[in-house]
C-alpha cells in the first residue's frame, strides 16, 4: 500500500480535511475499525508523542498508528455502518488536543536545544503524554540551573522566533548540523527555531515561539547520570498552574500565612505535632506507672500467676515500657492489650519463666490473632473482646 500523505506536514493548523477509504478492516476490538485513507490530518503515534484524536465522519477516532508510512486510523463504530472501500470520508481533529500538543512539543524544542548549546547534553529520551512532557538528559542540572533554564526558555517564546519545518534536499542536508533523536529515515524532516536549535522531528510544531506561551519545568528527577525533566506548556502549563495555585491558597489559609511562606506554616504544625506526641507519650508512662500500683495491689490481694492489662490507647513505646515494668513482678504472663473490642487489639506479652509463645498459641487458635516473636516476648494484633480474651487466658494451666 501506498505511503499516507502526511497532510499534517505542511498544514498544522488545519483541523478539517476530504479523504478517499483505502481500506477498512475489523478492528481488534469489537466495535472498532482500523480505516486506511489516501490522505489524514490525523499525526500518528509516533516518536514517543501521542497521536491526534477526534472524529471520521462523526465517529471517534481513538487511536492513530504507522507503520511502514502507512497510516491506520481506528474508529469506534459501535452498531454503525462501516466505510465503503473508495467513498470519501470527512475528517476532524480534536484542535484543543492538537495545539497543547503542538505547544508541549515545540516547547520540549526549545528546552532541548539550550540544555544542548549550554550544556553540551543531549536528549536521550521524550515522551509527550496527553498533558506533560518527561525529556531525558545525558547530564544533571542543579536547582539553579534549572531554574536559568526555564527563565532562558522563556525569553525565547518572548523573542517570538519563527519555527520552520522543512524536507532539505540531500545536499543541504549533509551540510546542516542538527540534533537527532533516533535514526531518521531517508527524508529527514528539519524543525529549525533560529538561534535555538535545529532537530530532527515529524511532528506538528506552532509557527512561532511565542505561541508556546509559557514554558514551565514541573519535575526533576536525578538518576544515576542522567537527569529526567517533566515539562508542561502553553495552556496545559496554565491548567497546572491554577490546579498548584488552588491548593497554594487552601494552605496559606490553613496556616493563616501569606501563600510565599505556607510551607513554614506546614513546618510549623509539624514540629507542633511531633511535640504534642512526646508530651502524650510522656502524660502516658506516668499514667502506665500509676495504673502499675494499682494493678499490683489488687493482684497481691488476689494472688494472681498471671497479669493481663487492656487499655484504650497507648503509644508503642509506652506499651512496652508497662509490660517490662509488670515483668519485674514475680508474674508468670503479662500482657498489655491497647485498642477495643471492636478495633481489634494491639498486645504484647511477656514472660521471665515461660514461653510466651504459648499464650500466643492460644490468641493464633481461638481468636485468628497476627503477630510473633521470641520466648521472652512477643507481639501482635488480634479482633475479640476483652472477655474472650480474658476467658481463655484462664484457661492457661
Ligand atoms: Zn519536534
Amino acid at each position: 500500500m501506498n505511503e499516507t500523505i502526511r497532510l499534517y506536514d505542511d498544514a498544522p493548523y488545519e483541523t478539517e480535511f476530504d479523504a478517499q477509504v483505502l481500506s477498512v478492516l475489523p478492528g481488534s476490538r469489537e466495535g472498532t475499525a482500523d480505516v486506511v485513507l489516501d490522505r489524514t490530518l490525523f499525526f500518528p503515534e509516533e516518536g514517543g508523542q501521542t497521536p491526534d484524536c477526534g472524529t471520521m465522519e462523526g465517529m471517534t477516532v481513538e487511536d492513530v498508528q504507522i507503520r511502514n508510512g502507512v497510516i491506520t486510523h481506528t474508529v469506534l463504530t459501535g452498531d454503525g455502518e462501516l466505510f465503503a472501500e473508495g467513498s470519501t470520508v470527512h475528517g476532524r481533529i480534536d484542535w484543543e488536543h492538537r495545539f497543547g500538543n503542538m505547544q508541549n512539543h515545540t516547547g520540549e524544542h526549545i528546552l532541548s536545544g539550550l540544555l544542548h548549546n549550554i550544556y553540551g547534553y543531549e536528549n536521550v529520551g521524550f515522551r509527550l503524554s496527553d498533558n506533560t512532557v518527561t525529556l531525558d538528559t545525558s547530564g544533571q542540572l542543579d536547582d539553579e540551573q534549572i531554574l536559568d533554564l526555564e527563565r532562558r526558555a522563556n525569553r525565547v517564546v518572548f523573542a517570538n522566533v519563527p519555527v520552520i519545518c522543512e524536507y532539505p534536499d540531500p545536499a543541504a542536508l549533509a551540510a546542516m548540523e542538527y540534533r537527532s533523536k533516533k535514526d531518521v529515515g531517508p527524508n529527514v524532516r528539519v524543525v529549525t527555531i533560529e538561534g535555538v536549535d535545529r532537530c530532527a522531528c515529524c511532528a506538528p510544531h506552532v509557527r512561532r515561539t511565542g505561541e508556546v506561551g509559557l514554558i514551565r519545568v514541573i519535575d526533576v528527577l536525578h538518576t544515576r547520570k542522567d537527569m529526567r525533566l517533566t515539562i508542561v506548556c502553553g495552556e496545559r502549563a496554565i491548567g497546572d498552574l491554577q490546579k498548584k495555585a488552588q491548593q497554594l491558597r487552601e494552605i496559606s489559609h490553613m496556616t493563616n500565612l501569606p501563600q510565599e511562606r505556607a510551607a513554614d506554616g506546614v513546618r510549623h504544625f509539624q514540629e507542633e505535632i511531633a511535640g504534642l506526641k512526646e508530651k502524650i507519650r510522656a502524660m502516658q508512662q506516668r499514667y502506665a506507672d500509676m495504673r502499675l500500683q494499682e494493678i499490683l495491689a489488687q493482684a497481691g490481694d488476689n494472688g494472681l500467676k498471671d497479669c493481663w492489662v487492656f487499655e484504650d490507647e497507648l503509644d508503642p513505646a509506652v506499651q512496652r515500657h508497662f509490660m517490662n515494668r509488670l515483668l519485674e513482678h514475680p508474674f508468670r504472663y503479662v500482657g498489655v492489650f491497647a485498642g477495643s473490642d471492636t478495633d481489634g487489639w494491639n498486645y504484647v506479652i511477656g514472660s521471665r519463666s515461660q514461653d510466651s509463645g504459648i499464650p500466643g498459641r492460644l490468641l493464633k487458635e481461638q481468636f485468628g490473632a497476627r503477630g510473633g516473636g521470641k520466648p521472652v516476648m512477643i507481639q501482635g494484633s488480634v479482633k475479640a473482646a476483652e472477655s474472650d480474651l480474658m476467658a481463655a487466658f484462664g484457661e492457661l494451666s
